[in-house]
């Protein structure tokens, strides 16, 4: 994948946490409470005891930014 920015080369690889994943709309520190508690969150990846959670993501190295794909099915490893 091409990062879109700078179009260097993206590395595949996940980001994981023994948490849930989420995206949490406007708000710029740490909040507690899933994002069942925050209006208009995105959960990235279902938390699971077992396995943790983990999210693909493509970085880029050139400009630092990271891309997750939250169309792709295959995304949060913890589907389903
Ligand atoms: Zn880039």
């Amino acid at each position: 994948m091409k990062c879109p920015y700078c179009n260097n080369d993206m590395e595949i690889g996940i980001i994981q946490d023994c948490n849930e994943i989420a995206w949490l709309k406007g708000l710029d520190r740490p909040a507690l409470g899933r994002a069942a508690f925050h209006e208009g969150s995105v959960v990235l990846s279902k938390l699971s005891l077992t396995k943790g959670s983990a999210v693909m993501a493509y970085l880029c190295r050139g400009c630092g930014k990271v891309i997750i794909d939250l169309k792709d099915p295959n995304t949060d490893l913890n589907r389903g």
